[in-house]
């Protein structure tokens, strides 16, 4: 099927992204991203919570999907087989958010525990641990102000369930059944990936159509990327034929 073409403004942002992507890791494109969607700076984008990123990326994402469903890709826990699934951008959690101006905080056995959400910087830093349990509380004592001295099993989980209550767009889940093995998979949903995939196939389609056109009529690239889609449309029709 074909798609609508991107506008005018989502093509200067998608090209820009997507030249700086190219050569990031996954956790460095998510900051390009929503850099390039929102025009933060990168130490702000760094440091936004991880829902509010997703619930801007899955914005921009359901813009660029014009009502089409996008691919998530995920790995069957039974026999390792990478699954499609088919993921709607607009079904894609944004909020409820948690108010800023209140401070996030819990109340375990009587005592106040303040925290922040985890941005992502959080996720820079755990990049290195791989054993799941001290990734937890290396991310917990950097989200607790006051460290995580004091703070037990208990207290932990409530901290982490209070997260996700003032942030589910950071948590987000994909199930699965696996068709060949049939074993069910749970794997959290990578919207900055999601995103990426769709601004690369995008912005590919993009510099064809500048290549296509520029060719034909001598523009340049900014004459072409000024064009409205129906225009450009218009022209390749006509270049083509
Ligand atoms: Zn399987």
């Amino acid at each position: 099927m074909m798609r609508q073409a991107a506008d005018t403004a989502d093509s200067s942002w998608m090209l820009a992204a997507w030249e700086r992507g190219l050569r990031e890791d996954p956790l460095d494109r998510a900051v390009t991203l929503l850099c390039a969607v929102t025009g933060l700076r990168r130490e702000d984008a760094e440091r936004t919570e991880l829902g509010d990123r997703d619930a801007v990326l899955a914005t921009a994402l359901e813009r660029l999907a014009a009502g089409t469903a996008v691919w998530g890709c995920v790995y069957c826990v039974g026999c390792g087989e990478q699954l499609d699934v088919p993921v709607r951008p607009a079904a894609l959690p944004r909020g409820p958010r948690y108010d800023p101006a209140r401070p996030l905080e819990v109340e375990v056995a009587g005592v106040r525990i303040a925290f922040r959400l985890p941005d992502t910087g959080d996720l820079r830093a755990l990049a290195g641990t791989d054993d799941p349990r001290a990734g937890r509380w290396l991310l917990l004592a950097r989200c607790l102000p006051d460290g995580v001295d004091g703070v037990d099993e208990e207290a932990a989980a409530v901290i982490e369930a209070a997260m996700e209550k003032a942030s589910p767009g950071a948590a987000v889940t994909l199930a699965v059944d696996c068709p060949v093995c049939a074993a069910p998979t749970v794997a959290a949903l990578d919207v900055p990936a999601l995103l990426w995939a769709e601004v690369q196939t995008r912005a590919l389609a993009l510099l064809r159509e500048v290549h296509v056109l520029a060719r034909a009529y001598g523009w340049t690239e900014p004459d072409v990327l000024a064009l409205s889609p129906a225009r450009r449309a218009a022209y390749l029709e006509l270049a083509a034929g």
